[in-house]
């Protein structure tokens, strides 16, 4: 399907914020456009966006929990960025985050429950919509997980002739 990325962002953000503000948590969309067209396979997408959220809210900083959901426009595809202020990942950790029944240390000692598999069909659905999928992150400061979307190219939107 061709969906306006940022409609269906605001809706699924609408969608978490009840499960969220339980937990004291904040979630927030911020884009620069209204709207951005790309393909997608709106149930994978949700699984992708749902998975990503869980992660957050699993491993989220218990005093001020917060998300933010990114959305960057570039030329050819979007990035989307799901940032936490939680736990994050140890810098050797990062490389595996996306490797099926991989968990770091961290979340392994922990009581949090997992299998480790969120992370790798996230990937493998956004790399079958010609994406890619990327973390960053520091340790006690918060994780952001990345992935891009191509955009539909079939609308008229006009680039203007600006710099890049
Ligand atoms: P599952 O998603 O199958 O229930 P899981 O959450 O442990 O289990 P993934 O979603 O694949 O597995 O994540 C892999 C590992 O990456 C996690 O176990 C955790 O160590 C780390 N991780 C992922 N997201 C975050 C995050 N937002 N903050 C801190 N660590 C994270
Ligand atoms: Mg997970």
């Amino acid at each position: 399907q061709n969906i306006n990325i940022v409609d269906y962002l605001k809706y699924c953000v609408e969608d978490l914020s009840f499960d969220l503000e339980k937990k004291n948590a904040n979630i927030n969309l911020n884009n620069e456009k209204e709207e951005i067209f790309v393909t997608a396979d709106l149930q994978k997408l949700k699984r992708v966006i749902v998975n990503i959220v869980d992660n957050a809210m699993k491993y989220m900083d218990k005093q001020n929990p917060k998300i933010d959901i990114n959305l960057i426009d570039n030329r050819e595809y979007v990035t989307i960025e799901v940032k936490d202020n939680g736990i994050g990942i140890p810098k050797e950790s990062i490389p595996f985050i996306f490797d099926r029944f991989y968990r770091a240390d961290e979340s392994r000692n922990t009581s949090i429950s997992g299998s480790g598999l969120g992370l790798s069909i996230c990937k493998q659905i956004i790399e079958s919509h010609g994406g890619n999928m990327w973390a960053e992150s520091e340790i006690n400061i918060g994780t952001s997980i990345l992935f891009t979307l191509k955009k539909y190219k079939g609308n008229d939107d006009h680039e203007k002739n600006s710099n890049n």
